[in-house]
């Protein structure tokens, strides 16, 4: 992903820059919310949409002067009609509604939907050229070179919201990335980086929704607790960014306060830093290439001492080397984990199974693809479409098994 900030002139002075968030009630959606209310006179908001939290979409859709509404979850429809009749904020609902949402030209549309249902409205948003904020990781894991195929077709502008992403974003030399020796991402290790695998085994979801760091939609949290995130954030790095799969690496930094470095073939190691604050990824999304003032404390880093580094225990947090191999085998492994990963966190919130059952149902269900010949690489976004609902069914299948 080669961007020219020249290509980019800035806003003219006075000319609010219109915005619309897919996913706005979530943690990131909230955080854009609150970032724009802080610049008001830069952002309007053009669309919002939810899944089902009719309530709220149409209290921020009221307070931020919004000129759409969509909840995705038909049932929720009639109470965000109700909610937002005699304003003049047009509504919809469905995943139609969604596409009609990220279709609509604005300036910068932030892609926060959790999960592969974020895939299609994104994809829509990319299909008319624009510039997207996109935090969603899962779309391009479960469809990145279709994914990034279209957004080179169509010469849409993809920015990252993931801290790691950003971060990586900020430091890499685009025009010569053949001086980049790695990328490292780094990875806080999550609440049991330190817990001993038989209490892992019993972990329950309390345990692994507390973050040390980062506040964040209950998926991210506990594809964190289990470190799928960062193998999905490799993923994600390796759609993004011009390396192979071998360049890409991963340390443990407790402190979340380098969000990602990039080693030259100089030795030179260039990072990013900042106060582990969403507000500020989403930030430099939405102003790039300018930057914007951020509600965030600023970094002191003679408050923080010391900043920390150890390796990744393969053995504590086995997900991030089923990511890799997945992402090796070239193939839909990452479609298929991805799939499997939803509905095996979805279990394990609903206590229908253990911690250490999310990982091993995952690396289940690619073993049987594997077997009855499902990794083979997906040509178009129907068969992304099969082998995501394949993923699905056998994960499904594996937890009726373990309960
Ligand atoms: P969240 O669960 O807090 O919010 C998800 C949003 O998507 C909500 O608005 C919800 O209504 C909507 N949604 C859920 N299911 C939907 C469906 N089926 N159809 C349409 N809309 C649906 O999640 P989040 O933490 O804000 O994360 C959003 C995305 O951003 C995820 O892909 C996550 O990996 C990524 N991300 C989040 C963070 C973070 O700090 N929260 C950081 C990096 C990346
Ligand atoms: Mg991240």
């Amino acid at each position: 992903m080669s961007l020219l900030a020249e290509n980019y002139p800035l806003p003219a002075e006075g000319t609010p820059q219109n915005i619309s968030i897919l996913g706005a009630t979530g943690s990131i959606g909230l955080n854009t919310l609150d970032l724009i209310s802080h610049h008001k006179s830069r952002f309007s908001v053009d669309a919002l949409t939810a899944n089902e939290n009719a309530k709220l979409l149409a209290e921020q859709a009221k307070r931020f002067n919004a000129k759409f509404a969509v909840v995705a979850d038909d049932s929720a429809y009639k109470e965000l009609r109700d909610a937002l009749s005699g304003t003049g904020i047009e509504t919809a609902a469905g995943v139609s509604g969604l596409v009609e949402a990220a279709e609509r030209p604005v300036d910068c549309v932030i892609a926060s939907i959790v999960g592969t249902a974020g895939l299609e409205p994104t994809l829509s948003a990319v299909k008319k050229g624009q510039r997207i904020g996109l935090a969603n990781k899962e779309c391009l894991v479960c469809a990145g070179e279709l994914f990034m195929n279209e957004v080179e077709k169509c010469d849409a502008t993809l920015l990252p919201v993931d801290s790691e992403h950003s971060a990586i974003f900020q430091v890499f030399d685009f025009d010569s990335p053949e001086r980049v020796d790695k990328i490292i991402l780094t990875a806080s290790g999550g609440p049991f980086r330190e817990t001993s695998l038989q209490d892992i085994q019993n972990a329950t979801p309390e345990q692994a929704l507390r973050h040390p760091n980062w506040r964040m939609g209950k998926k991210i949290t506990i594809d964190s607790a289990t470190m799928m995130n960062k193998g999905l954030e490799l993923i994600e790095a390796f759609h993004l960014f011009p390396v192979s799969v071998d360049q890409l690496d991963v340390i443990v930094h407790p402190n979340s306060v380098i969000h990602s470095l990039v080693q030259y073939c100089d030795g030179s190691v260039l990072a990013h830093l900042g106060t582990p604050d969403m507000c500020i990824p989403i930030a430099y999304a939405l102003s790039w290439p300018d930057r914007i003032e951020c509600p965030v404390k600023p970094l002191n880093l003679a408050e923080i001492g010391t900043l920390n580094f150890e390796d990744v225990c393969s053995e504590r947090f086995p997900a991030l080397a089923l990511c890799r191999q997945a992402l090796q085998a070239d193939g839909s492994g990452p479609t298929i984990l991805n799939a499997a990963n939803e509905i095996a966190v979805s279990a394990f919130l609903s206590k229908q199974i253990g911690f250490t059952d999310i990982t091993r149902i995952v690396s289940s269900v690619l073993e049987v693809a594997d077997q009855e010949n499902m990794m083979k690489k997906a040509s178009d976004l129907h068969e992304v479409a099969v082998i995501d609902a394949y993923g699905r069914r056998q994960a499904k299948t594996a937890v009726e098994i373990s309960r």
